[in-house]
């Protein structure tokens, strides 16, 4: 007896074989039955991997040509009326993307990880309608290749909640018009076999719920589980604990829970209550968004624990959630070190650790074969190398950071900003940028061959001092009055970093879906952090000599580099993001000292790091303004500390920074006018404040008189005096020629209204 069990798959392929048909589809270079075919192709080489690794419970439906949640919208005929012309593969494609005529749907985080939804536009006019045709055909496709699936779908409460209101429509009015869908569908299911599993996702349980939602649960559920005797259903969450449905879901008629028990380690709280349920557990044991080799021993323990209350073969081993969020397979990393390569799993080898800890678990250690003691013995050597490889564990670093940093700047900031403002004699309004400027062809071209050493350091040093030396002149000439050096050398923000800490590490193919054919590949960090020398400084002095103005060094904040990246653990965020916090104070230092007088430190992501669960908020925030201050520790007190954060929701964090004490912020709020910023004003926030005067996503060229009305609105929020000037964020994903006339304008309106204000 032994049951094991996976969430999803990944389906861009092992060589991002989706994203490759789908941009060629999309630039008109194949037709769309290529899409499909090769669709089908990976569906058949994702369903056998799973079924080569014995796998029990494999899914259909969790394979999309761009999003799930977009394909339920489908499934619904939740069509925003915009698109309602069209059909197939045009409607489904232009729902993603837009298309001449009509502006794409939305789209955003989905939970706390890096994957985005296309989010559903609901409205009470609407009718729906079923269409199931992708979910029978899936399951269909599968059974024709020999395996029986369970099918996958997202759960109405969480697509529901998931959605937007086009209407504002009340949630019980709309949610009466889509469970009859889904009960239709159901339906349509229970004919396809004599007896069919459903894992019906509600990721949104894991939140923090209002009654309001969580009262849908019951009756919900009592509805779906009633359609059809064959049908069993899993109703499954992940990413945190989801106590509280739990609770209500046991007193339906599903089959079973999905839960994770490695970001909801809460749930553990819930095991007496299934125990007396007669359900079926599907334990999230071995971690699905992550790289790291599954400590089986340790996961082994876990399942124990869970079978102390739970009676064991009631249980079925999992991944904690789909393995859509790890990179696909292990096999093409060749360059990697082969010491890290052997502490790493990406999706296709988790499938091998969820069979062999369920070995493990339903069997005695006697009963596994020479192959699996085999693996169990390097799995177990593997983690003992991991705890003891001097390549991870760095003694200096570790007792540095426990005993011997500075946990914050000297003097407060009423102190700071008195002398900053004497010594750097900016004015109020002073204007500036938020660092990069476009990222050309060339530029990227530069670094592509000084990368792959076909061309030398001297040329490619020379071509990037060239393009800051134009970025000089252009600012120079067009009046602004804090400069940046436009970050030409930097491929992301947290790579450039990334690449010269130690203790990171960087993989070939570790691609994670993003969106659609988006696909990003995060750096991880395997060991202890330092900085074996400085990162910026020879970039940022270079560009200080070309100018008499002041010029801004530029970093990436330490809850930034660790929220985009792939985190160790074997220690907690909390720990990792203060050593890289000591090791971007030694930056500060050495900015400081090559004479830099005003330094941003970016913490883009600051606010993606939230936790799902309120509950947890209070310790995040405590490390990740406790990290960016040492981060900033070293800088003196007339040396300006300058951050930037990307997003424009304030309210509930607006105390949090203020605490994180910066001297100016600059943040993004040029689409929704002033109203933002009330919330500094209503606050008292005292340090000073850069918002973005015009929105930088889009490629249309401000004009003087709308950024004039613009800074004209925040002079009525807050005084000139703590107000600065500068556009929403980096600009290098624009062209010079949007970029050029955009700061001239912003400049220009800036003098208008100075003068005004004389
Ligand atoms: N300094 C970075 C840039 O200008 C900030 C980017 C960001 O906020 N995402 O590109
Ligand atoms: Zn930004």
């Amino acid at each position: 007896m032994s049951k094991n069990y996976v969430v999803g798959f990944p389906r861009i392929g092992e060589q991002r074989e989706l994203k490759k048909v789908l941009e060629s589809f999309w630039a008109n270079n194949c037709s769309f039955k290529d899409v499909k075919n090769v669709a089908k192709e990976l569906k058949k080489r994702h369903w056998n991997y799973q079924k080569d690794a014995g796998i029990d419970f494999i899914s259909s439906n969790d394979f999309s040509l761009y999003d799930n949640m977009l394909d339920t919208a489908i499934m619904l005929g939740a069509i925003p009326k915009r698109f309602k012309e069209l059909k197939d593969e045009e409607l489904y494609f232009s729902m993603a993307r837009g298309n001449k005529h009509s502006v794409a749907m939305e789209m955003t985080k989905w939970f706390n990880t890096n994957y985005h939804y296309i989010v559903a536009e609901l409205s009470l006019d609407d009718t729906y309608e079923l269409n199931a045709s992708k979910i029978l055909n899936e399951y269909k496709e599968a059974k024709e290749l020999g395996i029986k699936t369970k099918i996958n779908l997202i759960g109405p409460i969480t697509f529901l909640g998931l959605s937007k209101r086009v209407d504002r429509g009340d949630t019980n009015e709309l949610f009466s018009k889509i469970l009859p869908i889904y009960e239709e569908l159901l339906k349509e299911i229970a004919k396809l076999d004599e007896n069919i599993t459903l894992q019906i996702d509600e990721p949104i349980f894991a939140k923090d719920n209002d009654t309001k939602l969580l009262s849908l649960i019951k009756p919900a559920y009592d509805t779906l589980a009633n359609v059809s005797s064959n049908i069993n259903i899993i109703v499954t969450t992940y990413f945190e604990h989801s106590n509280e449905a739990t609770k209500i879901l046991l007193n339906t008629p599903i089959w079973a829970l999905g839960l994770d028990f490695l970001y909801g380690e809460q749930n553990l709280e819930s095991l007496k209550l299934i125990q007396g349920s007669s359900k079926k557990l599907v334990a999230g044991v071995v971690d699905g968004r992550n790289i790291w080799k599954n400590n089986i021993l340790k996961t082994n323990e876990l399942l124990e624990t869970i079978a102390k209350t739970v009676d064991k073969k009631d249980i079925i081993v999992s991944s904690s959630c789909s393995l859509l969020h790890s990179p696909f397979t292990l096999e093409y990393e060749d360059k990697l070190d082969v010491n890290i390569k052997n502490w790493l799993s990406y999706a296709k080898e988790k499938l091998d650790e969820i069979s062999l800890v369920s070995k493990l678990f339903f069997n005695s250690l006697d009963d596994l074969n020479e192959e699996e003691t085999t693996a169990l013995d390097k799995n177990f050597k593997a983690n003992q190398d991991r705890k003891t490889s001097a390549l991870i564990h760095d003694k200096v670093v570790q007792e540095r950071v426990l005993n011997n940093i500075k946990l914050q700047r000297d003097g407060k900031y009423e102190d700071r900003i008195k002398l900053q403002k004497s010594a750097l004699k900016y004015k109020d309004l002073a204007t500036t940028t938020i660092g990069s400027f476009p990222q050309t062809p060339e530029v990227r071209q530069a670094r592509k061959e000084f990368k792959n050493n076909t061309i030398s350091k001297e040329v490619y040093e020379a071509n990037m001092k060239a393009y800051i030396d134009d970025c000089v002149s252009f600012q120079e000439e067009c009046g602004i009055e804090i400069l940046v050096h436009g970050e030409p050398e930097r491929n992301d923000m947290v790579e450039y970093f990334g690449e010269q800490l130690k203790g990171y590490g960087f993989s070939q193919n570790g691609w994670v879906q993003s969106y659609g054919s988006r696909c990003v590949k995060p750096p991880f960090i395997y060991g202890d952090i330092s900085r074996p020398k400085p990162m910026t400084v020879d970039w940022i002095t270079y560009a200080q000599s070309k100018t008499d103005k002041i010029m801004k060094g530029m970093l990436t904040g330490p809850v930034t580099i660790l929220n985009w990246s792939f985190v160790r653990d074997d220690k907690e965020r909390s720990e990792v993001s203060k050593q890289i916090a000591v090791a971007l104070s030694d930056e500060i230092d050495d900015l400081q000292k090559a004479g830099i007088k005003i330094i941003q430190v970016d913490e883009a992501a600051f606010k993606e790091g939230y936790p799902l669960r309120a509950q947890k908020i209070k310790s995040y925030e405590k490390w990740a303004v406790r990290d960016f201050k040492i981060a900033v520790s070293s800088a003196k007190e007339k040396t300006q500390i300058h951050t930037h954060m990307c997003y424009s929701e304030f309210n509930d964090i607006i105390q949090t920074i203020e605490d994180m004490d910066a001297d100016v912020i600059s943040i993004e709020t040029a689409r929704s006018g002033n109203e933002l910023l009330k919330i500094f004003k209503k606050y008292g926030y005292k340090q000073e404040v850069g918002p973005g005067v015009y929105d930088i996503h889009s490629p249309r060229i401000p004009s003087v008189n709308e950024i004039k009305k613009q800074i004209d609105m925040l002079l009525e929020v807050l005084p000139k005096e703590q107000l600065w000037i500068n556009p929403d964020c980096g600009l290098k994903t624009r062209r010079w020629e949007e970029v050029k006339p955009s700061l001239v304008n912003m400049v220009e309106a800036v003098k208008l209204v100075r003068e005004e204000l004389k």
